[in-house]
């Protein structure tokens, strides 16, 4: 039962990988009063924060904000390029993954999931040779488009979306790229125009650290085309109006202004810092975290260590432990919540988000309560995960801050 009354001592733990710890300078703010958002001060704010975004995704195309979650816009992207019974290529990678493929067929899509089979797939990033060897397949271009997940947010693995550029260029083939970095942005590289990439798709949540409530798409010139032709009904998410009204700051519709001084703050708060020190930083604590993991003696959901997320580290626990007990007993006694196991790793897994607002201490804390959760739940924990995190953060130099112009 919710109880409402219920107010611990100290701040809640957040550490499910999206929504991800509000920063204070951000909840403030968005305590601003809203404005008129047909006024002269809005398209101030309009055009600062559209510029802004375009250093987040490394693009010098428009981006496209939604007052939505992120499904909205993997919904956005499909319907604004696609028409009803196009074919679809998308790679599964997880839940996510999965979620998407399951809209794109209510779109009235013909979505075909490749990927390794079984459990491995969700235990591995993109394998982008698979991508290959089925476009080259696809001799009359019946593949209008290929979809994958850069940080797979279900299982803790960030896939090389260079590599699928690649492969769909090695076959020669016209299919749209659509990526979904909607946890990965802000904590991975990610770079939009340098890798190629058709339509983007991310939120706020995760990397951003704004709370849920808008999400975005970043359309290419060739998606633009696409758009002009594409079948699939469309109003609320249509790129066009939006685009051409953003040139002044402003939107078709009323946009969620209190979210945009939000994403005012974060943006200040992400470039000051600089791009490269936010992805060391993020580099670093899932290093810590795979640490403890490993001395724990727990395995780590992603089994191939040249695409560990640096979003959140997916643990799996001993056969016959149901992970969600574990979870809850966290949650009861330390106020913390970790992520669950979703689809194929319900109750076989738990994720620790270390994204956005994170730091060597947060991440210890987490680490703690975990420790003291498995041990509470009876697991038999090889060693302290917390000694070897703090062993390797207290050694690790800290790469200088660089000062942005
Ligand atoms: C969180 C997430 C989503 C879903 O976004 P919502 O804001 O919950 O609609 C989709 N894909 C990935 C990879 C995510 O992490």
């Amino acid at each position: 039962m919710l109880k409402l009354d219920f107010h611990p001592a100290g701040r809640h733990f957040l550490q499910i990988p999206g929504p991800s710890p509000v920063p204070d300078r951000i909840l403030r703010a968005m305590s601003y009063p809203t404005i008129d958002h047909r006024g002269p001060e809005f398209g101030a704010l309009g055009l600062h924060v559209l510029a802004g975004i375009k250093k987040i995704f490394k693009t010098n195309q428009p981006v496209v904000i939604y007052p939505a979650s992120g499904t909205g816009a993997w919904e956005a992207a499909l319907s604004n390029t696609l028409s009803p019974g196009d074919h679809v290529l998308m790679y599964e990678t997880g839940h996510f993954a999965t979620l998407w493929k399951k809209m794109a067929e209510a779109l009235t899509l013909k979505p075909e999931f490749i990927g390794l089979p079984g459990i491995e797939g969700w235990r591995r990033g993109v394998q982008a040779d698979m991508i290959e060897a089925r476009l080259r397949e696809d001799k009359n271009h019946s593949i209008k488009a290929v979809c994958v997940v850069h940080n797979e947010t279900s299982t803790g693995v960030t896939s090389d979306i260079a590599s699928v550029r690649r492969a769909i260029d090695a076959a020669d083939h016209p299919a749209l790229l659509m990526v979904d970095t909607i946890s990965g942005l802000a904590s991975a590289d990610y770079r939009h125009d340098e890798w190629g990439v058709d339509v983007t798709v991310s939120g706020s949540q995760k990397g951003l650290m704004l709370p849920p409530g808008i999400s975005f798409n970043v359309p290419s010139q060739k998606a633009i085309e696409a758009s002009k032709n594409a079948k699939l009904p469309r109003s609320f998410w249509a790129w066009g109006e939006i685009i051409e009204m953003n040139k002044s700051g402003y939107w078709p519709y009323t946009p969620n202004t209190n979210l945009l001084y939000g994403l005012h703050e974060a943006l200040d708060m992400i470039l000051g810092e600089g791009l490269d020190n936010v992805f060391a930083r993020h580099n670093r604590l899932a290093a810590a975290c795979r640490l403890a993991v490993k001395a724990w003696g727990l395995e780590i959901q992603c089994a191939d260590p040249a695409v560990y997320s640096p979003v959140l580290t997916g643990v799996m626990t001993p056969e016959g432990i149901d992970a969600d007990a574990v979870r809850k007993l966290i949650y009861e006694r330390f106020d913390m919540s970790l992520g669950t196991g979703l689809g194929k790793m319900k109750g076989r897994m738990f994720r620790i988000g270390h994204l956005g607002e994170a730091n060597d201490l947060t991440l210890m804390a987490t680490l703690a309560g975990c420790e003291m959760g498995l041990k509470l739940a009876g697991i038999k924990v090889a060693g302290s995960g917390v000694a070897a995190a703090m062993d390797f953060l207290a050694g690790q130099k800290v790469p200088a801050l660089k000062v942005a112009a």
